[in-house]
C-alpha cells in the first residue's frame, strides 16, 4: 500500500481549505485507487472545517503537530484527544520547519509522536538532514540521533507498528532541489535499519518528501524502499495531487 501525503502547512485559508478538500475527496471517491491511501494535512484553524467534507470518503485527515500531554496549559498547542475529536487519524511530527524554524528537541518531537502513538493517531515522524550536514557526511548519524530517541521511547509501547517515518532532506523541502535515486534509496536504508535493529518487525512505511511533483514522482515511487511520499507545494493544487495518487497506483 502507497501513501500519498499532503501538508498544507499555513498555506490556505479555511474557506479555501475547503475547497480544496472537496475536489480532493471528490476524485477519491470516484476513483478507485485500491492500493493507494490519501491523507492530507490542513492547518489547525482549518480541520474544524475540511473534517465533514473528507468524512465517509477514502481521504485521511490529519494533523501538522501535537503535543506530548493529554491537556494543559500549553497556549498554541494541541492535544491529540483534540484533533481525534476532529476526526484526525495522523499526525505530522518533527517537520524540518518544527525542528528548525521553531527550535523543537529530537527529545520533545520524540515525545510527541510516542503520545500521538499510544493513543492511537499514526505519527508520521520525519527526519532528515540539511544541505551543510550531507556535504560533511553525516546524513546518517543525523537521520539516527532523529529517529533513536524515538525508537527508545516506543520499546516499551506494544501498539509500536502503527507509525510512519518521512525522509525530507531539508534541502529539499520547496526548494525544488530533489534527492536523487541513490541519495533516496540509501537514506530509507539507513532507516530501514534502525527500525529493523529496534523493532521486531519492520513493516513501517518510510516516504519520501522533498519537492515531489507529478515529474519526478515516477521515478521516486519505483524506488523498492520508497511508500510514497510527504508533499508540501504538489499538494495544494488537486490536479497535481490527483497525479501523484495516480502514479503511486500505477506502480502498485
Ligand atoms: C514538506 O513540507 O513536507 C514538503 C515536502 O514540501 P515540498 O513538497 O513543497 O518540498
Amino acid at each position: 500500500m502507497a501513501i500519498v501525503a499532503g501538508n498544507w502547512k499555513m498555506a490556505l485559508g479555511v474557506g479555501e481549505s475547503v475547497e480544496l478538500a472537496r475536489k480532493i475527496a471528490s476524485f477519491a471517491s470516484d476513483a478507485n485507487y485500491p492500493h493507494t491511501e490519501i491523507w492530507i494535512a490542513p492547518s489547525p484553524p482549518c480541520l474544524g472545517a475540511v473534517s465533514p467534507i473528507v468524512q465517509n470518503t477514502p481521504v485521511k485527515l490529519g494533523a501538522q503537530n501535537a503535543h506530548w500531554e493529554l491537556k494543559g496549559a500549553f497556549t498554541g498547542e494541541s492535544s491529540v484527544p483534540q484533533l481525534k475529536e476532529l476526526g484526525c487519524s495522523f499526525v505530522i511530527v518533527g517537520h524540518s520547519e518544527r525542528r528548525h524554524i521553531f527550535g523543537e528537541t529530537k527529545g520533545d518531537i520524540a515525545k510527541r509522536a510516542h503520545r500521538a502513538l499510544i493513543e492511537g493517531l499514526t505519527p508520521v515522524f520525519c527526519v532528515g538532514e540539511t544541505e551543510k550536514e550531507r556535504e560533511d557526511g553525516k546524513t546518517a548519524l543525523i537521520i539516527a540521533e532523529q529517529l533513536s530517541p524515538f525508537l527508545e521511547l516506543i520499546k516499551e509501547t506494544s501498539s509500536y507498528a502503527n507509525f510512519v517515518v518521512a525522509y525530507e532532506p531539508v534541502w529539499a523541502i520547496g526548494t525544488g532541489k530533489v534527492a536523487n535515486v541513490e541519495q533516496i534509496e540509501e537514506a530509507h536504508g539507513v532507516i530501514l535499519d534502525l527500525l529493523g535493529e529496534a523493532l521486531d518487525k519492520t513493516s513501517i512505511p518510510v516516504l519520501y518528501g522533498g519537492s515531489v511533483k507529478p515529474d519526478n514522482f515516477s521515478e521516486i515511487i519505483s524506488i523498492p524502499n520508497v511508500s510514497g511520499a510527504l508533499v508540501g507545494g504538489a499538494s495544494l493544487d488537486s490536479e497535481k495531487f490527483r497525479k501523484l495518487v495516480e502514479i503511486a497506483e500505477e506502480r502498485a
